[in-house]
């Protein structure tokens, strides 16, 4: 089934398709980055991606990242990859030795994680806040004021490794778009409210949207879209 797939052309038509959406919200070109979420698929598809220009991928288990990526990154430095998935505090030691940004950090435990392994490294690490917006989803912060006692603790200095970035969440799995619309202002109005309430920190990232559902997320204030099926093809979840 994979040699149906061409990267390069999907990745060009991703790539086609934020530039519009990004016109028809009045934001300027360039406001939207663009991840590739190639979990599930071979250090092959990474290379390939990258072949046609793409550097920032996304995945969603340490184990399976820790093959794929160390090798490559050490060819291209300029590859980076992302932890987007639910992390059990036994697998930061692993994550923080290559990814350059953990997006789904959703309990205080595992900041003092991130911050014990990170120490360790005497690495920083840039970090998500992952947020529970859609029924459907299990992961992320559930209320905003334990989202807030993070924050609070990063500002009075208890995980001096960890820099924060902003946001992250997921919309629920349904046609329904106007639910999927609401997970995405849910996240940005959170966003603006505690832009405003900490402004030491610079918040600025709101990582929204995948393959099918993008385009709204880019209308909603999206600054960073991971996008797997559409570049890669269906996930074969029986190898796993
Ligand atoms: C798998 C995954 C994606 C990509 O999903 P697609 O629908 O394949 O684009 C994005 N974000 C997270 C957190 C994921 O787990």
């Amino acid at each position: 089934m994979s040699e149906l797939i061409c990267i390069k052309d999907n990745l060009e038509k991703i790539r086609n398709r934020i530039e519009q959406a990004e016109t028809k919200a009045g934001r300027p070109q360039g406001a939207v980055k663009l991840m590739a979420v190639s979990k599930f698929h071979p250090a092959g598809a990474v290379v390939e991606a990258f072949e046609a220009g793409q550097l920032l991928f996304g995945e969603n288990r340490v184990q399976e990242a820790s093959e794929k990526f160390p090798p490559l990154i050490a060819q291209h430095p300029e590859i980076k990859v992302q932890m987007i998935g639910q992390l059990q505090s036994n697998k930061v030691k692993k994550a923080v030795e290559f990814a350059s940004c953990i997006q789904s950090v959703d309990r205080i435990d595992l900041l003092k994680e991130i911050e014990k392994q990170c120490a360790k490294l005497n690495r920083n690490i840039e970090i998500l806040f992952e947020y529970h917006t859609g029924e459907e989803s299990k992961s992320g912060y559930t209320t905003e004021k334990a989202l807030r006692e993070s924050i609070e603790a990063i500002i009075n200095g208890d995980f001096p490794h960890v820099i924060p970035k902003g946001f992250m969440t997921m919309a629920p799995f349904t046609e329904d778009e106007a639910l999927i619309r609401k997970s995405f202002i849910t996240l940005r109005e959170l966003s603006e409210r505690l832009r405003k309430d900490y402004q030491s920190l610079s918040l600025t990232e709101l990582s929204m949207g995948m393959s099918g559902d993008f385009e709204i997320a880019i209308e909603e204030g999206s600054t960073l879209v991971r996008v797997g099926t559409a570049i890669f093809g269906e996930r074969d979840y029986s190898k796993s």
